[in-house]
């Protein structure tokens, strides 16, 4: 922080306590990951001055020519990695980049199915409280009550009686397999356009271990910095039928200049997706959550569909007598951080619910393998198996701190 200390020693402050909590607490959150180093630079880099409203070689401003080159390194590069024929890598969020294929495909009033939000969906895939759920007239689908997997004789029926334009697939806290041949099919019988929200799964696409959604759906939307591990912001991929529709649905339907700094740090990740160790970084992420199942299901607790095919696991904590809220503050006062998450036929209301969502991506990134994740759940169980014991909380610590000694997180960046 040589410049920024002097200037403003408030915010170099926080700033450090950030990057002290970062290392000192093992991170559970599943949509959370940390960048390297060449992502950071590439993100806080002189990029940030430039304007570029319009795309490659269409810019509203002049002096484009080197943002140009960035914006289609990466934009040929996240073509590649998931086989799309488009790509617009200028969406600031997920949720921007949903709200724009919304805008793209639909007319206000038009309906659509997207996942429930008490059953994994996410907030953007019509929840009232969004500008999805108040634009378009979205009909939602859930899980099987007995598998607590995707129920498709349910999104089948629903999309016969409602006929949809657009079916959203995909999911923030839903720990199987996103089977977008299936939504094909459906889509297909009532002539509905398929769009997947791959956002948490993006990186185990990339590597090869997920099918990958766009050998189905017309339209696929994604954050960049979740398992993807890029900076935070969002990309949509169509098919070329889509591609204009989508670009100007994105500039000038929705969002202004481009953030070019943040592209050139996505164009990064892109190419660190490409190479051999993204791989083994994806599949030591699955071997995880693997361990982080199993070691779970051997304290008693109960997992919604019994457990994982990808990165996160969702508790359930009903059989353990707490909340997900008081779950989650114990956790964080013993230095594990994670999220409170709503279960199927949740009790508790969204502010409290009776679930926790657990993703090994930023644990892995760190270094932890599976005698770590281990580890962990002995200190999850600890905490939660006896919420008021002082000695209990004092020993979970004991092993956080064993742990984030082992794998110094900033330091592994710099060396
Ligand atoms: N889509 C899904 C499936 C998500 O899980 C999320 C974020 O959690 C988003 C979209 C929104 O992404 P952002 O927070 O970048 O707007």
């Amino acid at each position: 922080f040589n410049y920024l200390e002097k200037a403003d020693p408030e915010i170099t402050a926080a700033i450090k306590k950030e990057i002290n909590r970062q290392e000192t607490k093992i991170e559970m959150i599943a949509s959370e990951n940390f960048v390297n180093y060449e992502i950071m630079e590439a993100a806080g880099s002189a990029l940030t001055n430039k304007y570029a409203e319009g795309y490659p070689g269409k810019r509203y401003y002049g002096g484009c020519e080197c943002v140009d080159e960035v914006e289609t390194l990466a934009i040929e590069r996240v073509k590649k990695i998931f086989g799309a024929d488009h790509a617009n890598v200028q969406a600031h969020s997920g949720a921007n980049a949903n709200t724009a294929v919304y805008q793209a495909v639909l007319e206000p009033g038009d309906t659509v199915m997207g996942m429930d939000l008490s059953n994994g969906g996410h907030l953007s895939h019509g929840s009232p409280v969004n500008i999805s759920g108040r634009l378009y007239n979205f009909v939602s689908y859930g899980l099987n009550p007995q598998t607590e997997m995707i129920d498709f004789d349910n999104v089948r029926e629903l999309a016969l009686k409602h006929r949809p334009k657009l079916i959203v697939a995909g999911a923030s806290a839903y720990p199987r397999t996103i089977y977008a041949d299936k939504f094909r099919e459906i889509a297909d019988e009532v002539g509905a356009i398929l769009m997947v929200d791959m956002a948490h799964i993006a990186g185990i696409v990339a590597a090869g271990l997920h099918p990958n959604p766009m050998e189905y759906a017309d339209i696929v939307t994604s954050t960049t910095h979740k398992t993807l591990r890029g900076p935070r912001g969002g990309l949509i991929l169509c098919k070329e039928e889509y591609a204009k529709a989508i670009d100007k649905a994105i500039f000038p339907g929705t969002q202004g200049g481009p953030l070019m700094h943040i592209i050139a740090a996505k164009a990064v990740c892109f190419k660190e997706a490409m190479e051999p160790e993204f791989k083994e970084y994806q599949q030591q992420v699955l071997n995880n959550a693997k361990a982080l199942e199993k070691a779970l299901n051997a304290k008693d607790f109960e997992l919604v569909s019994g457990g994982t095919d990808n990165h996160l696991v969702l508790v359930k904590l009903v059989n353990k007598g707490i909340t997900g809220k008081l779950a989650e503050n114990l956790l964080d006062d013993a230095n594990i951080t994670t999220n409170k998450n709503a279960i199927p036929n949740d009790p508790q209301s969204p502010f409290v619910t009776s679930g926790l969502r657990l993703g090994t991506p930023a644990m892995t990134s760190r270094g932890f393998n599976e005698d770590d994740v281990v580890r962990t759940v002995d200190a999850i169980a600890l905490v939660i198996d006896n919420p008021e014991d002082k000695e209990a909380m004092n020993e979970a610590r004991a092993i956080v701190r064993e742990l984030t000694d082992k794998y110094p997180l900033h330091k592994k960046f710099r060396d």
